[in-house]
């Protein structure tokens, strides 16, 4: 029993399950999940004085590495200043500014004008409550396996058919609500046809992962979000390019910029961005054309509010964040990540272990089956087990991996050399347990 267990114990008497989040609770990996202390760079250490290199960087925001010196400065000096004011302040300005320049590419810039919130959830929330406003319209289409936070219309599970209403992805959402909701598979663009023809004329948005990273890692069709944008406009509808993962964590212009530049140009509607923007504190937003952007409150029609929204210690964290996250950083996280897939595929290899790995610039995951899943369905096919034994013998060599097989890994800018090797070395191992 360490101090992770005893904290643990503890912790399920007064948090459910003793987490604030559930994937925090190593549900499908079991154990007991280590309460951290301290994360700095490449590393967190646990309440029990253990070290392990870190490869969940607090689910994405962490690109700097954790708790960047720069960053953590302009967090400082902004508490100094006052926690929150709930008044317009000069950094919001300024961090919205660089929103809309960073989100940029091909000569299109999507992102005019940003409204600061605090999580993705209130980000993608606010944004299809604003397509709903824009258009007058009432049904959202989003892809099974893509997740956009735990507002109740977004955790609606797929209907019987494609073009069927979806049905409550939880307790507690009533069913009119996600009735609201067609969930389609990802990456079909004829379902995604099917349902514009049956119901297009109700169709507020489509909501879609700029790249899907919530159902392991999943690589877009080429030209899919382009495809997805036509077909919306084809029939009034907008389209939501949700990148509060990918969103200046892929590229500098996130997932759109990616593919903008890989040829396959298009124009979001209205884009969420979270995690990175925040520099590791709350923060999210959305953004969109001006025409847009301006139906809501207090300029138009659309309502909503928040009294931390624009936070100036996130606001001072995130604008740290982006000022530092330079065209060297991106080619390191993609260079960092070359090197863990190298290893994580010589060690699964030398096992004879069937696996696949599938990665959008620095973000990859990695599957226990021999091709690449395209969509959920497929997903849930490999031999998830393995990732048991995997994740936990990589936890005993000091590696802390996502607790779940559906996550993404994500390097950061602080991962070296001397962290890299420590990964390098605990891998073998790990690969022998899966094989077992
Ligand atoms: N959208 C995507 C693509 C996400 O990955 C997440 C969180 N992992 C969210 C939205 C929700 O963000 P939050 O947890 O900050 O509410």
């Amino acid at each position: 029993m360490d101090r992770n267990d005893s904290l643990f114990a503890s912790a399920q008497k007064v948090i459910p399950g003793g987490v604030n989040s559930p994937v925090r609770a190593y549900g499908s990996v079991g154990g007991t999940p280590r309460f951290l202390a301290e994360a700095k760079g490449a590393y967190v250490t646990d309440a029990a004085g253990r070290e392990y290199v870190d490869l969940v960087a607090t689910w994405g925001p962490a690109l700097l590495g954790h708790a960047h010196p720069a960053v953590v400065e302009a967090a400082q000096r902004a508490a100094e200043r006052g926690l929150s004011f709930g008044a317009p302040t000069e950094g919001e300005v300024q961090l919205a500014s660089l929103i809309s320049e960073r989100v940029r590419a091909g000569g299109l810039s999507p992102v005019e004008e940003v409204r600061l919130v605090s999580t993705g959830t209130e980000a993608t929330m606010t944004a299809i409550r604003l397509a709903r406003g824009v258009t007058g319209r009432d049904l959202l289409v989003k892809f099974d396996g893509n997740y956009h936070g735990h507002s109740d219309g977004l955790l609606a599970a797929a209907g019987s058919g494609v073009a069927t209403l979806a049905l409550p992805g939880t307790a507690g959402v009533p069913a009119s609500v996600a009735a609201s909701t067609l969930v389609v598979p990802y990456g079909d663009l004829d379902a995604v046809r099917e349902v514009f023809a049956a119901r297009g004329g109700n169709i507020a948005a489509i909501i879609v992962e700029a790249a899907p990273a919530n159902m392991g890692v999943i690589e877009p069709p080429e030209g899919f979000n382009a495809a997805l944008a036509d077909i919306a406009h084809a029939a009034g509808s907008l389209l939501i390019v949700d990148e509060v993962l990918t969103g200046f964590r892929v590229h500098p212009a996130g997932e759109w910029g990616r593919q903008v530049e890989a040829g396959h140009a298009y124009t979001p509607d209205i884009m969420t961005f979270g995690k990175v923007v925040g520099g590791g504190m709350p923060l999210a937003a959305l953004g969109g054309s001006r025409e847009v952007m301006e139906y809501l409150a207090p300029v138009g029609p659309v309502y909503q509010a928040g009294t931390l929204s624009g936070n100036p210690l996130s606001v001072a964290a995130g604008i740290a964040t982006l000022e530092l996250a330079t065209p060297e950083v991106y080619a390191h996280l993609d260079r960092a990540a070359d090197r863990v897939i190298a290893d994580l595929t010589a060690a699964l290899r030398a096992e004879g272990v069937a696996h696949s790995i599938s990665r959008v610039g620095s973000l990859f995951g990695l599957a226990f089956m021999p091709e690449k899943p395209a969509d959920y369905e497929q997903a849930k096919t490999q031999e998830a087990h393995r990732f048991t034994p995997f994740f936990h013998s990589m936890l005993d060599s000091g590696v802390n991996l996502p607790p779940s097989i559906y996550e993404a890994w994500f390097v950061t800018a602080a991962h070296d050399d001397a962290a890299l090797s420590r990964i390098a070395e605990a891998l073998p191992a790990a690969a022998r347990a899966a094989a077992a």
